[in-house]
């Protein structure tokens, strides 16, 4: 019998509302929910696939225990987490905190299991959570935390509603990231009132559709931006009222700028300078412009800067704190946290003396940490939701690591390559049967929130996460498994679903059992969670932070149509969130709301970043590599890529192989036809490739997409096996993020040519 649900895409970030058909326990037909508050109906072609997320040949069904000859044997989840809780803690008590690592956590929809799996950090005692979001954004976390004071601030923008809108180093026609891309992109594109601008070294999809296409040389964002924002500065067209008014520190930026030799820089990033000029005075003159980047800037060279001068285009012409500019948000999950590195609280890891970025470190120098000699080194990890041996930077410095740990165990839903390579596989229910939400809400003024209920029964052998986190700190003593006083008040409340009396027991609970704070998710699973509906105990978390946010944003949240006081709201707000099943909106701000977002005291921007400043003034080093005369853009957004979540080959209509681009000439003078396979080589390893010969990129650059390289019932992988090619020493100085977007290689003719 065919039922109708819905549910959300859980393939980027914008996690578009799915209205669903099901029929006998499959995916029959997914199309866009017109009733969620935000996509409103939207999907792209990649969300109609997920039956092939769902329902494939490597679902894993049973813990897994690696034996002495490398293969795998069935064990019971009581025998798996008796050992593994048993082992942490001997390795805790003999090594302390430093010994353990906490890896992924969450891919783009599956967030709530979050506030389970940092309890293991706090039972570890260990502050070292790595995951994805270490290579892609801390550069642009760093910058938040000195220009707005926390590194939790962090910023949007309304591409909707803006006259000009410049897209550096995203595409958002494949990678979306803004709301309903295509359908936004289309509207700017038919309005003769608004421009858009696009900076990719490659002709991408929208920049075919943009007003003007600035085709610069990879890795020369910092020139570009810097020479727009010194044409800003020259000509007068920064906002003198708003930075007098909102920001601090603005005379140190246009001493600067005003030293940036504006031709020169335009001429290192191959763009013409009237063509610059233009762009610079139209986004300074716009009534409203916004800036949209993503890892097109923030894996290149100059990550952390492109980050700080991106800022400062829509600061230095307030476009900020206003319709159609870049604005701050709010979130209901606490995805990020607050770590400024001068703070001496933030342990710095053994071997890089690394500090967390958002309470993040950075994937690039795990490898060294584990293989670190000393009695610091990290010797055991946890990796959940996450595939390190194929989506970090340094394939096999991770190989290396991995076969030294002393425990590693694997949280997933299917057979990994790093599972391959585990102590322990722990077999996860899928993100469509359990409770479960993403925390990128990042909208402004206008917030939402949607968790999804199961649309199918768990896999049988398979468990939700924080069912396996709970059960592991209990097998570790770190927690009891009852609570029996909390439990009988959940009961007893549960009726009106309140649970006020409960919270303020909970309270009291852990102001005497202080050790218990870091794990009030679990305590909350197994009291209030036991009395939610539909076995919806893994939302219990939400209920303290849905208080937390209505005491924050009490006005915003009664905008937004949720009744009660201030000792209500956030039960109402956790109540609608359980019923509304295509998601509810969260909140209504004002404009004006903007200042009380920013965590300085003098809710100023703070302008002037001296370690910015300094890397802007020594803008000089060469980009250019004699011996490997490519740049690889490795990890380009395509019709058929996604994250790691798709492994099995047939969800792809097109571009089986993961195809390297390559333009014309260059293949002209290798001898290259397309469909022809060649070597890629980097200073670290050699792929083989099939190239797809395409004038959309730049002479001397070569692209390759993520979401390849992963192996598919014991095959050997499918497609580019990117992180062969790049090296964990190839990247920004002070984040430590990748240059995945400018990898110097060798490009060749492979001996096994042949069309495919
Ligand atoms: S835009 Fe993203 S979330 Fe929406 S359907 Fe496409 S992949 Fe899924």
């Amino acid at each position: 019998m065919t039922t109708t649900d819905t549910t959300a895409c859980i393939l980027c970030s914008r996690n578009c509302g799915l209205s669903v058909e099901i029929d006998d326990n499959r995916f029959k037909k997914i199309k866009g929910d017109k009733a969620h508050p935000f996509s409103q109906g939207y999907i792209c072609q990649k969300a109609a696939r997920l039956e092939h997320y769902q329902n494939h040949d490597d679902r894993l069904t049973t813990p897994l225990q690696r034996q002495s000859d490398g293969s795998f044997k069935p064990v019971s989840w009581d025998e798996a987490l008796d050992d593994i809780a048993q082992r942490l803690v001997a390795i805790r008590d003999q090594h302390g905190g430093n010994a353990f690592a906490f890896l992924g956590g969450g891919g783009q929809g599956n967030h709530l299991g979050g506030a389970y799996s940092r309890q293991l950090l706090a039972a570890m005692k260990s502050y070292f959570s790595y995951n994805s979001l270490g290579q892609e954004k801390t550069g642009d976390f760093w910058v938040n935390g000195r220009l707005f004071g926390e590194q939790t601030c962090h910023t949007t923008e309304d591409v909707e509603h803006a006259d000009y809108v410049l897209f550096i180093g995203t595409n958002p026609f494949q990678a979306h990231g803004i709301p309903n891309a295509r359908d936004t992109l289309k509207h700017i594109k038919k309005d003769p009132g608004r421009t858009m601008v696009v900076v990719d070294p490659r002709r991408t999809e929208t920049a075919k559709m943009a007003d003007i296409h600035l085709q610069l040389r990879p890795g020369t964002d910092a020139y570009l931006m810097s020479a727009m924002l010194a044409i800003i500065v020259t000509e007068g067209l920064h906002d003198r009222d708003f930075l007098a008014k909102h920001c601090r520190g603005f005379d140190q930026v246009e001493k600067a700028l005003r030293a940036i030799p504006i031709a020169d820089y335009a001429a290192r990033a191959d763009v013409p300078l009237a063509t610059l000029e233009e762009v610079a005075r139209g986004f300074a003159n716009a009534d409203s412009a916004c800036v949209r980047i993503d890892l097109g800037i923030q894996q290149t060279l100059n990550t952390t800067l492109n980050g700080y001068l991106e800022k400062l285009l829509y600061l230095v012409t307030g476009n900020f704190g206003k319709p159609g500019g870049n604005n701050l948000h709010t979130m209901l999950l606490p995805i990020l946290g607050d770590t400024d590195e001068r703070n001496p609280k933030y342990r710095r890891t053994a071997h890089h003396r690394m500090f967390p970025i958002a309470g993040i470190y950075p994937p690039n120098i795990l490898p060294d940490e584990i293989l670190h000699q000393g009695e610091d080194r990290i010797r055991a990890v946890f990796v959940d939701s996450a595939n390190p041996l194929v989506t970090w930077a340094d394939t096999r410095a991770y190989e290396k690591a991995f076969a030294s740990l002393e425990l590693s165990v694997v949280i997933d839903v299917t057979m990994t390559e790093t599972a391959r390579a585990a102590h322990y596989v722990l077999p996860a229910s899928s993100q469509f049967e359990k409770w479960e939400a993403t925390g990128f809400n990042l909208e402004f003024p206008v917030n939402g929130f949607h968790l999804r209920h199961p649309l199918f029964l768990p896999k049988e052998g398979t468990l939700p996460e924080p069912e396996i986190y709970t059960r592991l700190l209990e097998k570790m003593g770190v927690l009891p498994e009852r609570f029996p006083k909390l439990e009988r008040l959940a009961r007893l409340e549960a009726k009106r679903g309140q649970y006020l009396a409960t919270l303020a027991a909970l309270g009291t609970l852990l102001a005497r059992n202080r050790q218990w704070i870091p794990h009030a998710a679990s305590i909350v699973y197994r009291t209030i969670g036991k009395t939610l509906p539909d076995n919806a105990a893994a939302s219990a978390p939400l209920l303290a932070l849905t208080h937390v946010y209505a005491q924050l944003h009490y006005k915003a949240v009664k905008r937004a149509g949720h009744q009660g006081n201030r000792l209500t709201l956030g039960s109402n707000l956790f109540q609608a969130i359980l019923k509304g099943r295509s998601g509810i909106t969260l909140s209504e701000h004002r404009f004006t709301d903007i200042w009380s977002l920013i965590a300085h005291n003098d809710r100023r921007v703070h302008l002037a970043i001296p370690e910015m400043l300094d890397e802007l003034a020594g803008l000089t080093a060469s980009i250019t590599d004699q011996a490997y005369p490519f740049v690889l853009m490795a990890g380009e957004r395509r019709s058929y890529n996604a994250n790691q979540i798709y492994r099995d080959p047939a969800w792809r209509k097109v571009d089986p192989h993961g195809a390297m681009r390559m333009h014309p000439e260059d293949a002209e003078r290798l001898g290259i036809e397309n469909g022809d396979k060649a070597l890629c080589r980097s200073a670290r390893d050699s792929i083989e490739v099939v190239v797809e010969v395409d004038d959309s990129v730049r002479t001397g650059m070569v692209t390759l997409p993520h979401g390849f390289g992963m192996r598919y019932k014991d095959s050997a992988p499918i497609g580019p096996e990117l992180n062969r090619l790049t090296d964990s020493q190839h990247c920004d100085p002070l984040s430590r993020t990748p240059f995945h977007k400018h990898v110097p290689v060798q490009i060749e003719k492979s001996s096994t040519a042949g069309a495919v």
